[in-house]
């Protein structure tokens, strides 16, 4: 019966004049973590160059907001917006014990990444294909039950910058594709963020570690064409977010939240602050109004909303993770606590609408127009069209394939849109 229909598909797919695929395309994603749009600007970038000619650039994509590192993941992998997947926060916390744990922990608390939107991989999987994932935020956890199928999760105190270990992951990752003929893998580098951080987005370090990521995009091309799989592999590299420059030694004046008038830390029963430029705030009972109104209008680039209040633009506000209280600060400006604990040159968490933040595009293989420059796309619009060039049919997700499918190539190159029966 399943022949006969099949069969049916392949006459009806003559007949539309499509002709047949002869062997699925599949789909890399790799996220170069916190590379801005505009890093390849200031540094000699061949092998990015190259890549743009052969396929496709974005000028530059807007992460969903909060523009940090587990979140925005978590999107890519999805399609939602971080109040609807709901891995809301890098670190996972419990506000009844204060119990926080910090980024690499959180990637082993199950619970905190299944909860009810499922990851590209579990999908692709249920609908027939093989799926992996190196190193990517999320790698680690059960979905339902179900994990990606080969994974290789991130070793503990990982050296980020090691480019021999990048080439030996590629050509793991290759062989993956070529060997157990997996059709998606997502693969996670954590440069250049950690750089971005420590020297600032200007710097010569960041420029240095801009070309090594050159070196290596020239690296996983050649590694694909060694492996045989240039004409059925599609590639896709953005990041999850941008960086920008911290003002310090007293250019300005930091938001310090314990100095600000009427704010008092005992009025909260947990908090989330001292992790860059967003915090987020439990009052205790009764203590809401008297925190909101502290710290509302107290510094001129510290912006303070109720959950409720929260501009809809952000969608970060209708989960029951994300507190009550909601901080933000401009571009330069960190949130400390208690008095300024951070001294990272570079950050990232500000506002999705802030340059700074936006994270850089590319995609080229065979579903991919040659030599185009589209503008920018929210990168929510990511999975549905990996799912199209996948021939898979998408979960529920806030993307939508018209923001990106003027990217692909002719219908006939890629599997076609997936009809739903
Ligand atoms: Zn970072």
């Amino acid at each position: 019966m399943l022949r006969i229909l099949s069969f049916c598909l392949v006459l009806a797919s003559f007949a539309l004049g499509v002709p047949v695929a002869k062997s699925r395309q599949k789909v890399l994603l790799i996220s170069f973590d916190g590379f801005r749009w505009d890093y390849d600007r200031d540094v000699y970038t061949p092998n990015l160059d190259t890549m743009a000619r052969d396929g496709v650039k974005a000028r530059y994509v807007t992460p969903p907001y909060l523009t940090i590192t587990t979140p925005t993941h978590f999107t890519l992998l999805t399609g939602r917006y971080i109040e609807n997947h709901g891995v809301i926060h890098n670190m996972w916390f419990n506000v009844s014990t204060g119990e926080k744990k910090p980024y690499y922990q959180t990637q082993f608390v199950n619970e905190w990444w299944d909860n009810g939107t499922l990851p590209i991989w579990i999908t692709a999987q249920r609908q027939g294909l093989k799926a992996g994932s190196l190193h990517f935020p999320g790698t680690a956890s059960s979905y339902q039950g179900e994990v990606a199928m080969v994974r290789d999760v991130e070793p503990r105190f990982y050296n980020y910058k090691n480019e021999t270990a990048w080439r030996e992951n590629t050509d793991k990752v290759m062989g993956w594709f070529r060997d157990q003929d997996l059709d998606f893998v997502s693969m996670y580098f954590g440069e250049p963020d950690s750089t971005g951080h420590k020297y600032g987005p200007d710097s010569p370090q960041r420029r240095e570690m801009v070309k090594q990521i050159d070196r290596t995009v020239g690296y996983i091309r050649d590694s694909a064409e060694r492996h045989g799989l240039t004409d059925r592999l599609n590639i896709i590299m953005t990041a999850d977010h941008g960086m920008t420059t911290v003002y310090r030694n007293g250019l300005v004046e930091e938001i310090v939240l314990s100095k600000i008038p009427g704010f008092s830390f005992s009025d909260l029963s947990f908090h989330l602050v001292d992790f860059g430029p967003s915090g987020m705030l439990l009052p205790k009972p009764g203590k809401l109004d008297k925190v909101y109104n502290a710290l509302k209008g107290s510094h001129p680039h510290l912006h303070v909303y109720k959950k409720e209040e929260m501009p809809e633009r952000l969608h970060f506000a209708k989960n029951a993770r994300i507190l009550p209280i909601i901080l933000w600060s401009d571009p330069g400006y960190v949130i400390n606590g208690y008095l300024p604990v951070q001294f990272h040159k570079g950050e990232h968490g500000f506002d999705n609408q802030e340059m700074d933040m936006k994270p850089f595009f590319r995609a080229v293989g065979p579903a991919f127009q040659k030599n185009l420059e589209v503008g920018p796309f929210e990168t929510v619009n990511i999975y549905p069209l990996m799912c199209h060039i996948l021939g898979i049919k998408p979960e529920i997700n806030d993307g939508h394939l018209n923001a990106t499918k003027h990217m692909l190539a002719s219908a006939a190159t890629t599997q076609g849109e997936f009809i739903s029966g």
